[in-house]
């Protein structure tokens, strides 16, 4: 674990450059270290099976990956990024050329073009000309070696193919881990994004002082319930504070504020699961009573009232007790959103008229 660890810490390591991402280099370093683990392997099996010039080869490409690596702490991402991708390249068209077409090299070019595109935020425009080159390159080499014979190694046949499904193994391995890289990192900046936009929107339809919906939300909601169904029944209720401004003129408005928190809570845990309540603004709020005519409202509502006269809120000694006035309405659909609202906001004057602390319905 510890060696684990370590090697982590060593390719993690930032670039001296502060106002680049480290993420590509840190790509470009464990590439590195897989190719370098590859070319090793290979170095031993050149050196068991005795084949010199193989080992030769095979120990260069390794020093130079090694030499990427080593530089990727101290260039910048760009030309580490080229080298890696030049020496790529190099080695997938040096496998053509010297164990012949049938060794894997056709993999190198989706790779190659994999890295590029994930390494630079150029313009489409020079990752489509970075394609075509590549594919270019690689036509002029089936061209010019895709129909001869290996040129510099004739291998035996099991050393053949152990060259050729090795190098498809560490090519496609290193795609993997590429396309790992940059799709975990965009999966998670994706569910980032999400989650930020739903606190953004919870931000938008909340009453800071309350925690309820606001005024906004309240409306949305109902015109969501407009667009539903005909036969979908509904309750809508404003109600206001009585006096309100005497509390406020009596305690201050720090003590105001303390009331409408304490309403506020009352009608929510009155209203749990059955109602959708929101500050309509100032001292009103507003509840939707989904699926229930106005008798199911209307116990609601006795229940928030009872539970009402229960709830004191302290200002220094004294206690401070508040009632509502309701305006209860059976929602009609035949009336449009704004005539039902308008038909609770009567009912609550008429209740206020009447003597406040009243369910009018
Ligand atoms: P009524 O019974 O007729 O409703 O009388 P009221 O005093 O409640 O009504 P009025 O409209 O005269 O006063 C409402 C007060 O509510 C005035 C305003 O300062 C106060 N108010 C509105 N929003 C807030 C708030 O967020 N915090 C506090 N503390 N007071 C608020
Ligand atoms: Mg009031
Ligand atoms: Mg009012």
């Amino acid at each position: 674990m510890r060696f684990f660890d370590q090697l982590k810490a060593i390719v993690d390591k930032e670039t001296e450059f502060e106002n680049e991402s480290r993420k590509m280099t840190v790509l470009i370093r464990i590439l590195c270290l897989v190719m370098m683990t590859f070319f090793s392997t290979d170095v031993l099996v050149f050196a068991v099976i005795g084949n010199v010039r193989g080992l030769a080869s095979c120990l260069l490409i390794d020093i130079l990956y090694f030499v990427v690596f080593a530089l990727s702490y101290r260039m910048r991402k760009m030309p580490v990024v080229w080298m890696f991708i030049l020496l790529t390249g190099f080695w997938g068209a040096a496998m053509l050329f010297l164990f012949g077409p049938d060794s894997s090299f056709q993999t190198f070019p989706a790779f190659l073009i994999i890295i590029f595109f994930f390494a630079s935020n150029n313009k489409l425009r020079y990752k489509v000309i970075f394609t075509l080159m590549t594919f270019v390159v690689y036509m002029g080499l089936v061209d010019i070696y895709g129909v001869r014979k290996p040129i510099v190694y004739r291998v035996a046949m099991t050393t053949h193919r152990y060259v050729r499904d090795s190098c498809m193994l560490v090519v496609l391995l290193c795609i993997c881990i590429a396309a790992y890289v940059f799709s975990n990192e965009s999966q998670s900046m994706e569910s980032k994004l999400i989650e930020y936009n739903k606190k953004l929107k919870e931000k938008a339809n909340t009453d800071p002082l309350t925690g309820l919906n606001n005024r906004g939300s309240a409306m949305d909601y109902l015109a969501e319930f407009v667009k539903k169904a005909d036969d979908t029944i509904c309750s809508v209720c404003i109600c206001d504070i009585d006096h309100f401004k005497r509390v406020n003129d009596t305690y201050g408005h720090d003590v105001g504020d303390l009331v409408l928190k304490a309403v506020a809570k009352v009608l929510m845990t009155c209203s749990e699961n059955k109602a959708f309540v929101a500050r309509w603004g100032g001292e009103e709020f507003f509840l939707a009573f989904p699926n229930m005519n106005g008798d199911e409202a209307l116990e609601v509502l006795y229940n928030i009232q009872s539970e009402l006269r229960k709830t004191v809120v302290m200002s220094e000694d004294q206690k401070i007790k508040v009632t509502l006035t309701y305006g209860l309405t059976e929602y009609d659909k035949n009336q449009g959103l704004d005539q039902n609202i308008k038909d609770a906001d009567n009912k609550l004057y008429m209740g206020k008229e009447a003597g406040r602390d009243r369910i009018m319905y």
